[in-house]
């Protein structure tokens, strides 16, 4: 079109020339007529200058461009397609968010966007319903000015990663929630709120229910084993299949008090995050360590070798209940998947982080797919070995739950026929004042 429209502007010019000269000729100055054609070709460019100028000014978004001659109109073709263009992909930009916004609002889980300094730009109804928010007053509200509990602020700082932020709301719902953070472009955060208080309570009935019937068939099972015990003693050597079978039963009732202790224990400890501060006190580890280890000689009829290293400067502040739980469990797993002759190594001491209490083994090891599930309840690697050597497959998730009271965290390093380490970090805080000076080495 543009091309088109030159020709004409040239020939525009060359008409008004020609006109101009011949007139001029006629008035015997060629220059006045030469002139005033171009006087009359720069008032028609400036009319269309204005034309186009008028129309861009225009705020009318489908304000034709005017009729243009020469490479103006080439200009406003090109102003009016850049404009519809855009036009077109703000339009599917404003239904694409509308469409967000109407699947955000139908959600049942809260979905709060927040800006660089924290405060909201944007929630849907569900956040609001379950975190109490005003709408619209609270936006552009600091979010740590309205969501008070102990924690969040740490939760909100620390950017969120992985971590999951729960907490019950303390009004006649009592709701649990769980928010989750996500940072995303320049420093804004998305937070996710869902309400857990169904899987809460289920997970409350569970634990509930397993510690009640671990509870309920202990007496029974003492009965029963009492008695079995009672018949073995009057059992004369006469009956050696009487004799054998009763032998079983007293082995499976040990067995079963063992899984028994082990669920209550767990359930004990799942019911709550956090020991309680009286239950604390400072723990004399390297006695506590020594008192296991000779338990797990005697356990192993000394035929592993068990060295101990412990700092007995530190004052270890822990319920103690609790950590002798984690260091028996650690203690005995190594000893009991070590082949006779094979070597246990013991070690409680400070780390860069706190505390650590390490126990190496060079046992069977296992294959590091297993690692990630070890703390599972009844996950076993070799579900065989772990009966035929009195495990229950409870100890490690005994392990992960006090060590999750404690503030501690374990990590696990093994590999077939190699042996494994396990460590257990504890937060320095875990130290109390006043060390004392002395160490113990045993092997
Ligand atoms: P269990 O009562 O079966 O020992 P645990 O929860 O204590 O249950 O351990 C889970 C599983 O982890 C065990 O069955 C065993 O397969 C594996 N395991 C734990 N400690 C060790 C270790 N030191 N060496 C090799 N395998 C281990």
């Amino acid at each position: 079109m543009g091309r088109g429209e030159e020709p004409a502007d040239v020939l525009l010019l060359a008409i008004l020339l020609g006109a101009g000269l011949a007139l001029g000729l006629g008035l015997g100055n060629a220059w006045f007529g030469v002139s005033l054609a171009l006087g009359i070709y720069l008032f028609v460019c400036a009319r269309r200058w204005r034309k186009l100028l008028d129309w861009l000014r225009d705020p009318s978004p489908d304000a034709e461009p005017p009729a243009l001659g020469g490479p103006l109109a080439l200009v406003a073709h090109r102003v009016k397609l850049g404009r519809d263009r855009l036009r077109e992909r703000v339009n599917q930009g404003e239904t694409s968010v509308a469409l967000l916004r109407e699947s955000f609002s139908a959600l049942k889980d809260g979905i709060i966007i927040l800006d660089a300094g924290r405060c909201i730009e944007w929630s849907n109804p569900a956040a609001r319903r379950l975190l109490g928010l005003r709408h619209p007053e609270d936006k552009g509200q600091h979010i740590g000015n309205l969501v008070r509990y102990p924690g969040f602020q740490e939760f909100l700082s620390s950017g969120g990663g992985d971590a999951e932020f729960e907490f019950t709301v303390p009004d006649a719902r009592a709701l649990t929630l769980q928010v989750q953070a996500a940072s995303f472009g320049q420093a804004s955060t998305v937070l996710f709120v869902r309400d857990v208080s169904a899987m809460k309570r289920l997970e409350t009935i569970r634990q509930d229910f397993v510690g009640n019937i671990s509870h309920e068939l202990r007496t029974p099972l003492t009965v029963i084993a009492g008695y079995v015990d009672t018949l073995a003693d009057m059992l004369g050597d006469d009956s050696p299949v009487i004799a054998k079978a009763l032998l079983q039963m007293r082995q499976q009732s040990v067995r079963m008090e063992n899984l028994l202790k082990d669920l209550l224990l767990l359930s004990r400890f799942e019911n709550s995050d956090q020991p309680e501060p009286a239950d604390e006190e400072v723990i004399q580890v390297c006695a506590m360590l020594e008192s296991i280890r000779e338990n797990a000689l005697t356990a192993c009829a000394g035929d592993r070798r068990i060295s101990l290293q412990c700092d007995a400067s530190l004052r270890f502040r822990a319920c103690r209940e609790e950590i002798e739980t984690i260091f028996s469990n650690l203690i005995f797993n190594a000893v009991k998947y070590t082949q006779p002759g094979g070597s246990v190594d013991v070690r409680f001491g400070r780390c860069d982080a706190g505390v650590e209490f390490v126990v190496v083994d060079d046992g069977i090891g296992i294959d590091p797919v297993h690692i990630p599930r070890l703390t599972e309840r009844f996950y076993r690697v070799d579900k065989g070995r772990s009966t035929e050597r009195g495990g229950t497959g409870l100890g490690l998730a005994i392990v992960k739950h006090a060590l999750i009271r404690l503030g501690g965290e374990m990590q696990v390093e093994s590999r077939p026929g190699a042996g494994s380490v396990f460590r257990c970090v504890f937060p320095a805080e875990r130290l109390a004042e006043e060390p004392a000076v002395y160490a113990v080495s045993l092997s």
